[in-house]
């Protein structure tokens, strides 16, 4: 991008190179391990791993796991797959846990020196003595302990000899701090639980704050970019990094990403899937990764949405429909064409013996806008399946499509005339009677004939039958983070957000396999479900062709 574009971020770090406050760039993303990487971590991650990229510069991948209680190994590893996927691989591989030796030490000399102490105070008593926006805090009578008791305190905490929440390490700021992040913050709490890297080995765990700008510190990061919450944490961050005279990385925070009809916390992903709202993390409503890149979802358009929202300094919302449009761009350009019925009807072209023979092969072109993408041929026969809401019995003179004394194109195909329609007892349409005009084969037409219409349609005994999910958005509300009075945002759980078809697709779509993705024309873009087998095959709606939702 130009100097103009660049974003804050950007123009932070050109000038802070500029100034020689830092020789290079260098970043990282800290995802705590506690659930499934979303679309709002992607914006994170190809900002860090981006402007390490730019730049010349490195990114590290650092697990922020000092929160035993919510952690998993499973996790960990979603994570790392999920950062490749999305194309970007870090230089270096670290965990918080294993800073735990260094963070104590580090502890140890800030309560040397009379800057931390040993408080005993509950969690309650904690909030309740730290004060308001507009009361100053009340001093913790551990305050006024030595640095000598203090450290005899720290190394009893650490050793065990006490239970949960019966004492934290606290930094010594200031309790009227209009900051309130910085009225002697917890540094240090108690917790006798397993560690899914260090096992029993700790029974006290750095708070995040005391964990993450000593961690960027000891790799070294240039530049320590986090979402807008953490502003009035900065100080707090150099607060550590000044007292402790360690190298100081720079913090810089942007807007988090929020998406329309969608919520993004891990918590309620997380509520989505232990309490079976969803399939699971992957299921392809969810905005994970895991679940976009089952819908079908491209790296290349996750990060082409990425670099289209930018980087600002205030919250706002994204609609939707640019993530939705980000893929659509995207498959336009790749996805092969092929043909598939979703809600079949029988055509039968009742002069179809004149033909000569039963089937004939028609070329297809795969990609329009892509000449080497070639083409396929496809069977055609005088028994079709075509989509049900392509033909009307009675239809207003704007209908193009297929209509009674009406004529339509099969695409690749002919032009059909329609003659007749059979019904079954209950009226309902079981057959469309056509004829096929042979002078207006695709690609060779001599008759001159113009009609409106073009439809797709399968060879009946040439098609195969799959599965066909359906799926829509998971919410019906714009921002079902903000639920009306006495609401949850389970309230607005889309109850049709999918449905399931039994489709009839052309024969080169039966080697289809799992990963996928192809354009179904005139319906939108599918790619090939994992539960695909060779015999049964499951497609995925990733996004119709044009945005037609509801308002
Ligand atoms: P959540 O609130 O969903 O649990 P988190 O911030 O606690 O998210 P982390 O695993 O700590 O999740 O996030 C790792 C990194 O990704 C952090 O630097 C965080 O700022 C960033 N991140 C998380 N959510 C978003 C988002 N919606 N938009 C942009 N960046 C995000
Ligand atoms: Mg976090
Ligand atoms: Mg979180």
């Amino acid at each position: 991008p130009t100097a103009a574009r660049r974003h804050f971020v950007r123009q932070a770090i050109d000038a802070d190179l500029e100034a020689k406050r830092f020789d290079a760039v260098r970043t990282r993303f800290p995802p705590e391990p506690n659930g499934y990487l979303h679309i709002g971590h992607a914006k994170s991650i190809c900002l860090n791993f981006g402007l390490a990229k730019e730049l010349g510069g490195s990114c590290n991948l650092r697990f922020d796991d000092t929160n035993p209680s919510k952690e998993e190994t499973e996790y960990v590893e979603s994570i790392q797959e999920d950062v490749r996927w999305l194309g970007f691989e870090w230089d270096e591989l670290h965990f918080a846990s294993d800073y735990f030796e260094q963070l104590y030490a580090w502890a140890e000399k800030l309560v040397t020196d009379g800057n931390a102490y040993v408080c005993d105070l509950t969690a309650e008593q904690t909030r309740e003595y730290r004060g308001t926006l507009t009361e100053p805090g009340r001093d913790s009578p551990g305050r006024s302990n030595t640095p000598a008791e203090n450290l005899d305190l720290l190394r009893r905490m650490k050793a065990g000899e006490f239970q949960d929440g019966e004492k934290t390490l606290r930094a010594k700021i200031d309790m009227a701090a209009p900051n309130i992040n910085l009225r002697d913050p917890v540094m240090y709490r108690i917790a006798h639980i397993n560690h899914h890297r260090t096992g029993d080995a700790w029974c006290i765990y750095p708070m995040y704050d005391w964990a993450h700008g000593q961690s960027d510190s000891i790799e070294k990061i240039t530049h320590s970019i986090c979402t807008l919450e953490f502003e009035h944490h900065r100080p707090l961050y150099d607060w550590y990094c000044d007292k402790l005279a360690i190298h100081h990385p720079r913090q810089i925070e942007f807007a988090r990403l929020n998406i329309t009809y969608t919520v993004m916390s891990k918590r309620k992903l997380l509520q989505l899937v232990r309490e079976n709202y969803v399939s699971g993390w992957d299921d392809p409503r969810m905005p994970t990764l895991v679940g976009l890149r089952r819908r079908g979802y491209t790296p290349e358009s996750i990060r082409a949405f990425c670099a289209d929202i930018g980087v600002a300094k205030f919250n706002s919302t994204i609609d939707v429909v640019r993530l939705e449009n980000a893929v659509r761009e995207h498959l336009n350009e790749v996805a092969p064409r092929r043909m598939a019925v979703l809600d079949p009807v029988k055509l039968t072209i009742t002069n179809w013996a004149e033909h000569g023979s039963d089937v004939e092969m028609m070329a297809a072109v795969n990609n329009p806008g892509d000449e080497s993408a070639g083409s396929r041929e496809i069977p055609f026969s005088g028994s079709l399946w075509i989509e049900r809401d392509d033909f009307k019995e009675e239809a207003p003179r704007k209908f193009f499509r297929l209509k009674k004394g009406g004529a339509v194109r099969l695409r690749a195909g002919y032009i059909v005339d329609c003659h007749d329609v059979v019904k079954d007892s209950a009226g309902n349409i079981t057959e469309i009677l056509c004829t096929y005009d042979p002078q207006t084969k695709s690609g060779e037409d001599s008759s001159g004939r113009k009609v409106k219409g073009t439809i797709h349609w399968v060879s009946c005994d040439h098609a195969t039958e799959a599965t066909v999910r359906n799926y829509d958005r998971l919410f019906t509300a714009e921002n079902p983070d903000s639920p009306a009075e006495g609401k949850t945002f389970l309230d607005y759980l889309n109850p049709d957000s999918l449905s399931t078809t039994t489709a009839m697709i052309e024969p080169e779509l039966a080697a289809a396999a799992a990963g996928d993705r192809v354009q179904f024309e005139r319906l939108g873009y599918y790619v090939v479900d994992a539960d695909s087998r060779d015999d049964a095959l499951v497609f995925n709606r990733i996004v119709g062709l044009r945005d037609t939702w509801a308002k």
